[in-house]
């Protein structure tokens, strides 16, 4: 079965075929980089990372745009409460954002922009917008005449007809009981930074940021944009407006909308206050990869509840595909082959893949590879598996950490890389700083040279030795298990 998916502008699912050969061009609306994104955000930037992962997976180019908005009411805000100019100010959480994306492993997209480094552009697009009598200017200020744009509802599905007429709404964010003429460029208000423009000195609006960059680099009609489900109005209804009305042809092919993470019923927000960033949930002992299993595990247009029950059982759910993947490359198994084995993990691999072809049914891929770790272990347990099976079974996890991608086993790495964790001195006695009181961080090396030399130790018959470098591994949060493919350790 090919590639469906669900498009918000025509309520189907649909087979996905490029508007322009091989290349993917798709959008995505990236964070306001006014504070630290919350988790909640994350979940709709993992989900455009599924798709993006799953395109390349299906054999296609990308040519992905990611923007931040990095000037609106609320960067403008919190940049003069803090007194430092906007730009600097946005650096530093984007620098966050750079880092937690890293953190999570999402792949860089080819084009990562941010809306200050594209005025020209807009002004050009609201300058196209007036000539072509979709805009007029009032008091310095520039509105998108709604009434001009017939279509204006097909995205949100709402009749606007008859209730917009002459009223404007000047904030870049309301309902739809309140849609109006909607502002493209806002004049300058004192002390606020400005852009000169034809029409006067001021501001972009929002939704018009967006329209400019998503065309800029993948042209006037494209392929997938894509957010969360609040984008869908007045954001996206609005860059649609924006943009065919500039170019007459249609903007873009598919919308793509996750649904909210919510925690006890409501929408994880900012103005609720009932959020978690990323870093809250490092320092609190999760790992970022139980974030990423967590947040990915739910198709996307199911809402997801967030708990931290569920990010326990995420973490265990990828303890066990490490230790199946730690099986299947360190313990000894029988020659020969099992072909009826091989075939469960080649039908998992088919599984997997259809489930993401329907719409990237992320439950359902998973549900595939875990019925083939269940076999995969049993088959082990009984002795049933065998050498030559290895590589089938292997090949299929690969194929689905391609698109999870929380095998890896790298989240020590990553916190120590940027700082959430202090890596000791090197060449200090590892065993008896594992020891102290100060807990220290170990690295892989040393977790693994003291692992040998516990090995010694009970080689030589000296099991006083081996228990304190085990207890002191488990002090350090090193938790070590005899297996028969060897010792199997896992950082607590
Ligand atoms: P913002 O920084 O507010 O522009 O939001 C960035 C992205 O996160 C947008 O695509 C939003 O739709 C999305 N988003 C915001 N809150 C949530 C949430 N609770 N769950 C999922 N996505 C969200
Ligand atoms: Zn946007």
């Amino acid at each position: 079965m090919p590639l469906r998916l669900y498009n918000t502008l025509t309520r189907q699912l649909e087979e996905f075929k490029p508007l322009g050969g091989n290349t993917v061009r798709m959008y995505g609306c990236g964070p306001t980089v006014y504070d630290y994104a919350h988790i909640g955000n994350y979940r709709t930037f993992l989900f455009q990372d599924v798709l993006r992962r799953y395109l390349k997976y299906s054999g296609y180019e990308l040519r992905h745009v990611v923007n931040v908005t990095d000037v609106d009411d609320n960067t403008i805000r919190n940049s003069q409460a803090a007194g430092i100019a906007l730009r600097n100010y946005t650096d530093k959480y984007i620098d966050a954002f750079q880092v937690d994306r890293e953190l999570l492993s999402l792949e860089q997209p080819e084009f990562l922009v941010r809306a200050t480094d594209h005025i020209p552009e807009m002004v050009k697009l609201i300058q196209t917008l007036v000539d072509r009598g979709y805009a007029y200017a009032s008091e310095g200020s520039v509105y998108y005449k709604v009434a001009a744009f017939p279509p204006y509802g097909q995205l949100s599905h709402t009749d606007f007809s008859g209730a917009l007429a002459g009223a404007r709404v000047d904030s870049d964010k309301y309902d739809k009981e309140n849609a109006r003429d909607f502002v493209l460029w806002k004049a300058a208000k004192d002390g606020e930074p400005f852009w000169e423009a034809p029409f006067g000195r001021g501001r972009p609006g929002w939704h018009i940021e967006c329209s400019a960059m998503s065309m800029k680099y993948l042209g006037e009609t494209f392929d997938i944009h894509s957010g969360g489900s609040d984008l869908i109005f007045p954001h996206h209804e609005n860059e649609i407006a924006q943009s065919e009305a500039a170019t007459g042809k249609l903007f873009v092919k598919v919308w793509m909308h996750s649904e909210h993470l919510i925690v006890n019923g409501e929408k994880m927000s900012k103005s609720l206050g009932n959020f978690y960033t990323l870093r809250d949930l490092i320092h609190k002992g999760f790992k970022p990869s139980a974030i990423r299993y967590l947040l990915t595990s739910v198709p996307h247009r199911k809402p997801l509840n967030f708990t931290f029950d569920g990010l326990h059982q995420a973490q265990q759910s990828i303890d066990r595909l490490r230790n199946f993947k730690f099986r299947l490359m360190k313990e000894k198994f029988p020659e020969g082959e099992t072909p009826a084995l091989q075939n469960i993990a080649r039908e998992a691999a088919q599984k997997f893949a259809e489930a993401l072809d329907d719409n990237l049914n992320t439950a359902g891929a998973l549900g595939a590879i875990f019925d083939m770790v269940r076999d995969g272990n049993t088959a082990m347990d009984h002795g049933d598996f065998h050498a030559g099976d290895g590589a089938m079974f292997l090949d299929t996890l690969q194929r689905f950490d391609r698109i999870f991608a929380v095998l890896g086993d790298d989240d020590h790495a990553k916190l120590v890389k940027h700082g959430f964790i202090k890596q000791q001195e090197s060449g200090a006695d590892a065993n008896a700083a594992a020891g102290s009181d100060a807990g220290r961080s170990l690295s892989d090396q040393e977790i693994e040279k003291l692992i040998a030399e516990r090995a010694a130790a009970r080689r030589a018959g000296n099991y006083a030795r081996s228990d304190e470098i085990r207890a002191n591994l488990l002090k350090a949060g090193v938790i070590l298990e005899d297996t028969k493919a060897g010792v199997r350790w896992k950082r607590k």
